[in-house]
Protein backbone atom coordinates (compact mmCIF):
# COMPACT_ATOMS: atom_id res chain seq x y z
CA UNK A 1 0.00 0.00 0.00
CA UNK A 2 2.93 1.99 0.17
CA UNK A 3 3.91 3.86 -2.88
CA UNK A 4 7.65 3.54 -2.03
CA UNK A 5 10.48 1.11 -2.55
CA UNK A 6 12.70 -0.23 0.75
CA UNK A 7 15.34 1.16 -1.35
CA UNK A 8 15.72 3.99 -3.73
CA UNK A 9 16.27 3.17 -7.26
CA UNK A 10 18.50 5.69 -9.50
CA UNK A 11 19.30 5.33 -13.19
CA UNK A 12 22.76 6.99 -13.45
CA UNK A 13 24.51 7.93 -16.63
CA UNK A 14 28.07 7.71 -17.24
CA UNK A 15 29.89 9.12 -20.07
CA UNK A 16 33.30 7.21 -21.21
CA UNK A 17 35.43 10.57 -21.24
CA UNK A 18 37.66 8.93 -24.15
CA UNK A 19 34.98 7.19 -26.32
CA UNK A 20 31.85 9.79 -25.48
CA UNK A 21 29.71 6.23 -25.06
CA UNK A 22 26.98 6.61 -22.50
CA UNK A 23 26.47 3.32 -20.00
CA UNK A 24 23.98 3.31 -17.59
CA UNK A 25 24.48 2.36 -13.68
CA UNK A 26 21.46 1.42 -11.34
CA UNK A 27 22.64 2.25 -7.82
CA UNK A 28 20.34 1.85 -4.91
CA UNK A 29 19.62 4.38 -1.93
CA UNK A 30 18.56 3.00 1.36
CA UNK A 31 18.99 4.31 4.71
CA UNK A 32 22.82 2.95 5.22
CA UNK A 33 23.88 5.21 2.45
CA UNK A 34 23.03 8.62 5.09
CA UNK A 35 24.41 10.04 8.17
CA UNK A 36 21.83 11.68 10.34
CA UNK A 37 22.94 14.67 12.31
CA UNK A 38 20.60 16.84 13.98
CA UNK A 39 17.16 17.52 14.30
CA UNK A 40 15.48 20.77 11.78
CA UNK A 41 11.86 20.46 12.90
CA UNK A 42 8.95 18.65 13.87
CA UNK A 43 5.44 18.59 11.72
CA UNK A 44 2.46 17.26 12.88
CA UNK A 45 3.18 14.17 10.88
CA UNK A 46 6.83 13.40 10.73
CA UNK A 47 10.28 14.81 12.29
CA UNK A 48 13.30 16.59 10.00
CA UNK A 49 16.53 15.67 10.55
CA UNK A 50 19.70 17.29 8.61
CA UNK A 51 22.02 14.29 6.92
CA UNK A 52 24.65 13.57 4.98
CA UNK A 53 25.37 11.18 2.03
CA UNK A 54 28.02 8.56 3.53
CA UNK A 55 29.44 8.55 -0.57
CA UNK A 56 29.69 12.66 -0.57
CA UNK A 57 29.58 14.09 2.95
CA UNK A 58 29.25 17.71 1.24
CA UNK A 59 25.70 16.82 0.25
CA UNK A 60 23.03 18.05 2.71
CA UNK A 61 19.81 16.30 2.65
CA UNK A 62 16.64 17.19 5.23
CA UNK A 63 15.66 13.85 5.66
CA UNK A 64 11.70 13.79 6.72
CA UNK A 65 10.77 10.83 8.79
CA UNK A 66 7.16 10.20 9.19
CA UNK A 67 6.05 6.91 11.14
CA UNK A 68 4.31 4.10 9.19
CA UNK A 69 2.26 2.88 12.40
CA UNK A 70 1.07 6.54 13.47
CA UNK A 71 0.00 7.57 9.70
CA UNK A 72 -2.06 4.32 9.41
CA UNK A 73 -3.85 5.71 12.87
CA UNK A 74 -4.42 8.79 11.89
CA UNK A 75 -5.77 8.16 8.13
CA UNK A 76 -2.98 10.22 6.82
CA UNK A 77 -1.63 7.63 4.02
CA UNK A 78 -2.80 9.46 1.15
CA UNK A 79 -1.07 12.67 1.64
CA UNK A 80 2.38 10.96 1.99
CA UNK A 81 1.55 9.69 -1.42
CA UNK A 82 0.67 13.09 -2.62
CA UNK A 83 3.09 14.53 -0.92
CA UNK A 84 5.03 12.57 -2.91
CA UNK A 85 3.68 12.60 -6.52
CA UNK A 86 3.60 16.30 -6.30
CA UNK A 87 7.14 16.86 -5.48
CA UNK A 88 7.61 14.00 -8.31
CA UNK A 89 5.83 16.16 -10.63
CA UNK A 90 7.28 19.50 -9.76
CA UNK A 91 11.02 17.89 -9.44
CA UNK A 92 12.84 20.57 -11.58
CA UNK A 93 10.97 23.62 -10.34
CA UNK A 94 13.05 26.73 -9.13
CA UNK A 95 10.91 27.27 -6.17
CA UNK A 96 9.96 24.00 -5.16
CA UNK A 97 12.08 22.01 -2.90
CA UNK A 98 13.73 18.79 -4.49
CA UNK A 99 12.94 15.15 -3.92
CA UNK A 100 15.92 12.95 -4.47
CA UNK A 101 14.85 9.94 -3.14
CA UNK A 102 11.82 8.16 -1.02
CA UNK A 103 12.43 4.76 0.64
CA UNK A 104 11.12 2.86 3.67
CA UNK A 105 11.86 0.50 6.39
CA UNK A 106 9.77 -1.47 9.14
CA UNK A 107 8.92 1.73 10.79
CA UNK A 108 9.40 4.59 8.47
CA UNK A 109 9.10 6.37 5.39
CA UNK A 110 12.02 8.85 4.64
CA UNK A 111 12.37 11.07 1.74
CA UNK A 112 15.21 12.90 1.17
CA UNK A 113 14.81 16.45 0.52
CA UNK A 114 16.65 19.42 -0.53
CA UNK A 115 17.87 21.07 2.44
CA UNK A 116 16.94 24.66 2.89
CA UNK A 117 19.26 26.36 5.24
CA UNK A 118 18.14 29.48 5.87
CA UNK A 119 15.12 28.23 7.54
CA UNK A 120 11.17 29.34 6.52
CA UNK A 121 9.70 33.16 6.16
CA UNK A 122 7.58 32.41 8.61
CA UNK A 123 10.96 32.46 11.15
CA UNK A 124 12.47 35.81 9.21
CA UNK A 125 9.25 37.85 9.56
CA UNK A 126 9.55 37.19 13.12
CA UNK A 127 13.17 37.98 13.73
CA UNK A 128 13.05 41.20 12.06
CA UNK A 129 9.19 42.35 13.16
CA UNK A 130 8.28 42.81 9.76
CA UNK A 131 9.85 43.27 6.27
CA UNK A 132 11.07 46.84 4.85
CA UNK A 133 9.47 47.42 1.10
CA UNK A 134 11.78 46.22 -0.85
CA UNK A 135 12.25 42.79 0.99
CA UNK A 136 8.48 42.24 1.08
CA UNK A 137 8.49 42.91 -3.16
CA UNK A 138 11.59 40.58 -3.42
CA UNK A 139 10.26 37.65 -1.57
CA UNK A 140 6.29 38.28 -2.14
CA UNK A 141 7.28 38.36 -6.22
CA UNK A 142 9.43 35.13 -6.04
CA UNK A 143 6.14 33.62 -4.17
CA UNK A 144 3.70 34.86 -6.98
CA UNK A 145 6.18 33.56 -9.35
CA UNK A 146 6.20 29.94 -7.56
CA UNK A 147 2.54 29.73 -7.42
CA UNK A 148 2.14 30.27 -10.90
CA UNK A 149 4.41 28.07 -11.80
CA UNK A 150 2.38 25.30 -9.46
CA UNK A 151 -0.52 26.20 -11.28
CA UNK A 152 0.77 25.60 -14.43
CA UNK A 153 1.76 22.32 -13.71
CA UNK A 154 -1.44 21.39 -12.55
CA UNK A 155 -0.67 21.90 -8.41
CA UNK A 156 -3.03 23.66 -6.44
CA UNK A 157 -1.10 24.07 -2.82
CA UNK A 158 -4.18 25.19 -0.33
CA UNK A 159 -1.98 25.45 2.18
CA UNK A 160 0.41 28.53 1.73
CA UNK A 161 1.52 29.91 4.50
CA UNK A 162 4.97 31.55 5.59
CA UNK A 163 5.82 28.11 7.37
CA UNK A 164 5.40 26.27 4.12
CA UNK A 165 7.96 28.66 2.33
CA UNK A 166 11.62 27.58 3.17
CA UNK A 167 14.54 29.74 1.93
CA UNK A 168 17.91 28.55 0.73
CA UNK A 169 21.33 29.87 1.18
CA UNK A 170 21.10 32.71 -1.28
CA UNK A 171 17.67 33.39 0.17
CA UNK A 172 15.18 31.77 -2.49
CA UNK A 173 11.81 30.84 -1.73
CA UNK A 174 11.05 27.32 -1.67
CA UNK A 175 7.56 25.79 -1.55
CA UNK A 176 7.57 22.54 0.60
CA UNK A 177 4.67 20.83 2.59
CA UNK A 178 2.10 19.40 -0.43
CA UNK A 179 0.48 16.89 1.73
CA UNK A 180 -2.84 18.58 1.28
CA UNK A 181 -2.47 19.55 -2.42
CA UNK A 182 -4.95 18.82 -5.41
CA UNK A 183 -3.20 17.63 -8.21
CA UNK A 184 -5.26 17.70 -11.72
CA UNK A 185 -5.02 15.53 -14.87
CA UNK A 186 -5.25 17.04 -17.94
CA UNK A 187 -8.59 16.90 -19.15
CA UNK A 188 -10.21 18.79 -22.25
CA UNK A 189 -10.78 22.90 -21.59
CA UNK A 190 -12.16 24.46 -24.03
CA UNK A 191 -11.22 22.03 -26.86
CA UNK A 192 -7.51 21.98 -25.42
CA UNK A 193 -5.47 18.94 -23.42
CA UNK A 194 -4.70 21.26 -20.23
CA UNK A 195 -5.32 21.47 -16.80
CA UNK A 196 -8.73 22.58 -15.40
CA UNK A 197 -7.53 25.28 -12.69
CA UNK A 198 -11.06 25.91 -11.85
CA UNK A 199 -11.74 22.25 -10.82
CA UNK A 200 -13.42 22.49 -7.36
CA UNK A 201 -12.56 20.80 -4.55
CA UNK A 202 -14.15 20.34 -1.14
CA UNK A 203 -14.03 18.93 2.65
CA UNK A 204 -10.65 20.26 2.93
CA UNK A 205 -9.31 23.04 5.50
CA UNK A 206 -5.86 24.57 5.27
CA UNK A 207 -4.39 26.87 8.14
CA UNK A 208 -7.42 29.46 10.03
CA UNK A 209 -5.44 32.40 8.69
CA UNK A 210 -4.62 31.91 5.44
CA UNK A 211 -7.91 29.77 4.28
CA UNK A 212 -9.83 31.81 1.78
CA UNK A 213 -13.67 32.84 2.31
CA UNK A 214 -15.23 30.68 -0.69
CA UNK A 215 -14.36 27.72 1.42
CA UNK A 216 -15.69 28.81 4.00
CA UNK A 217 -19.07 30.45 2.73
CA UNK A 218 -19.46 28.36 0.23
CA UNK A 219 -17.41 24.72 0.92
CA UNK A 220 -15.16 24.82 -2.01
CA UNK A 221 -11.93 26.09 -3.10
CA UNK A 222 -10.21 26.13 -6.99
CA UNK A 223 -6.88 27.73 -7.56
CA UNK A 224 -7.89 30.97 -6.53
CA UNK A 225 -7.65 30.46 -2.51
CA UNK A 226 -3.40 30.02 -3.37
CA UNK A 227 -4.23 33.43 -4.29
CA UNK A 228 -5.98 34.24 -1.81
CA UNK A 229 -3.37 32.60 0.85
CA UNK A 230 -0.34 35.20 -1.27
CA UNK A 231 -2.84 38.66 -0.11
CA UNK A 232 -2.43 37.50 3.20
CA UNK A 233 1.09 37.01 3.28
CA UNK A 234 1.76 40.08 1.19
CA UNK A 235 -0.12 41.88 4.12
CA UNK A 236 1.92 40.12 6.61
CA UNK A 237 5.22 40.75 5.62
CA UNK A 238 4.70 44.39 5.91
CA UNK A 239 2.31 44.50 9.01
CA UNK A 240 4.18 42.15 11.00
CA UNK A 241 0.70 39.58 11.49
CA UNK A 242 -1.34 37.84 9.38
CA UNK A 243 -4.62 39.91 8.34
CA UNK A 244 -6.94 37.71 9.89
CA UNK A 245 -6.28 37.25 13.46
CA UNK A 246 -8.41 36.29 16.49
CA UNK A 247 -8.00 34.63 19.85
CA UNK A 248 -9.95 31.29 18.08
CA UNK A 249 -9.82 29.82 15.05
CA UNK A 250 -13.84 30.11 14.88
CA UNK A 251 -13.47 34.33 14.99
CA UNK A 252 -10.74 34.39 12.81
CA UNK A 253 -13.02 32.12 10.49
CA UNK A 254 -15.24 35.40 11.13
CA UNK A 255 -12.97 37.59 10.15
CA UNK A 256 -12.39 35.89 6.97
CA UNK A 257 -15.96 35.82 5.73
CA UNK A 258 -16.50 39.31 5.80
CA UNK A 259 -12.71 40.10 4.87
CA UNK A 260 -12.69 42.15 8.00
CA UNK A 261 -9.19 43.83 8.10
CA UNK A 262 -7.54 47.07 8.69
CA UNK A 263 -4.14 48.41 7.44
CA UNK A 264 -1.26 49.23 10.05
CA UNK A 265 -0.15 52.85 10.34
CA UNK A 266 2.51 53.74 7.56
CA UNK A 267 1.72 50.60 5.69
CA UNK A 268 2.51 51.63 2.41
CA UNK A 269 0.04 53.24 -0.22
CA UNK A 270 0.92 51.02 -2.99
CA UNK A 271 0.87 47.52 -1.11
CA UNK A 272 -2.35 48.44 0.35
CA UNK A 273 -3.49 48.91 -3.23
CA UNK A 274 -2.31 45.37 -4.47
CA UNK A 275 -3.38 43.63 -0.92
CA UNK A 276 -7.20 45.54 -1.50
CA UNK A 277 -7.22 44.00 -5.20
CA UNK A 278 -6.55 40.60 -3.63
CA UNK A 279 -8.31 39.76 -0.47
CA UNK A 280 -11.43 40.17 -2.36
CA UNK A 281 -14.04 38.13 -1.38
CA UNK A 282 -15.50 36.60 -4.36
CA UNK A 283 -12.59 34.85 -6.34
CA UNK A 284 -14.03 36.21 -9.59
CA UNK A 285 -13.23 39.83 -8.48
CA UNK A 286 -9.70 38.83 -7.05
CA UNK A 287 -6.19 39.86 -8.93
CA UNK A 288 -5.16 37.07 -10.94
CA UNK A 289 -1.57 35.98 -11.26
CA UNK A 290 -1.04 38.09 -14.79
CA UNK A 291 -2.02 40.95 -12.90
CA UNK A 292 -0.72 40.74 -9.55
CA UNK A 293 2.81 40.77 -11.65
CA UNK A 294 2.35 43.85 -13.89
CA UNK A 295 1.02 45.63 -10.33
CA UNK A 296 3.02 48.59 -10.15
CA UNK A 297 4.26 47.53 -6.79
CA UNK A 298 6.71 45.36 -8.83
CA UNK A 299 7.51 47.75 -11.75
CA UNK A 300 11.29 47.32 -10.85
CA UNK A 301 10.95 43.69 -10.73
CA UNK A 302 12.22 41.79 -14.38
CA UNK A 303 10.29 38.59 -14.14
CA UNK A 304 12.21 37.04 -16.46
CA UNK A 305 15.59 37.37 -14.83
CA UNK A 306 14.05 37.09 -10.63
CA UNK A 307 15.97 34.09 -9.78
CA UNK A 308 18.71 35.32 -10.17
CA UNK A 309 18.26 38.89 -8.48
CA UNK A 310 19.99 39.16 -5.38
CA UNK A 311 18.58 39.57 -2.16
CA UNK A 312 18.07 43.30 -0.76
CA UNK A 313 19.67 43.92 2.54
CA UNK A 314 16.95 42.07 5.24
CA UNK A 315 14.65 44.42 7.54
P1 LIG B 1 2.91 20.24 9.23
O1 LIG B 1 2.68 20.24 10.69
O2 LIG B 1 3.03 21.66 8.69
O3 LIG B 1 1.97 19.40 8.44
P2 LIG B 1 4.92 18.40 8.31
O4 LIG B 1 4.75 17.17 9.15
O5 LIG B 1 4.39 18.33 6.93
O6 LIG B 1 4.36 19.66 9.05
P3 LIG B 1 7.17 19.96 7.50
O7 LIG B 1 6.40 21.23 7.69
O8 LIG B 1 7.47 19.56 6.11
O9 LIG B 1 6.45 18.77 8.25
O10 LIG B 1 8.53 20.04 8.31
C1 LIG B 1 8.61 20.35 9.69
C2 LIG B 1 9.73 21.38 9.95
O11 LIG B 1 11.01 20.83 9.54
C3 LIG B 1 9.60 22.68 9.15
O12 LIG B 1 8.84 23.64 9.84
C4 LIG B 1 11.04 23.12 9.01
O13 LIG B 1 11.47 23.83 10.17
C5 LIG B 1 11.82 21.81 8.95
N1 LIG B 1 12.09 21.46 7.54
C6 LIG B 1 11.26 20.77 6.72
N2 LIG B 1 11.79 20.60 5.52
C7 LIG B 1 13.01 21.20 5.53
C8 LIG B 1 14.06 21.38 4.56
N3 LIG B 1 13.92 20.90 3.33
N4 LIG B 1 15.16 22.06 4.92
C9 LIG B 1 15.26 22.55 6.18
N5 LIG B 1 14.32 22.42 7.14
C10 LIG B 1 13.20 21.76 6.84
Amino acid sequence: EWALRGAARIVKEVKNPVTGEITKHVITRGINDFKFCQELGDGSYSTVVLATSIHDPFKKYAVKILNKAYLVRQKKVKYVNIEKQALQRLNNSKCVIKLFYTFQDEQSLYFLLEYAPSGDLLALMKKHGSLSEDCTRYYSAQIIDGIDYLHKHGIIHRDIKPENILLTEDMKVKFTDFGTAKILDKTNVNGNNEYDLLTRSNSFVGTAEYVSPELLNDNYVDYRCDIWAFGCILYQMIAGKPPFKASNEYLTFQKVMKVQFAFTAGFPLIVRDLVNKILVKDPNKRLGVKDIKSHFFYESIPFNILWDLPPPPIG
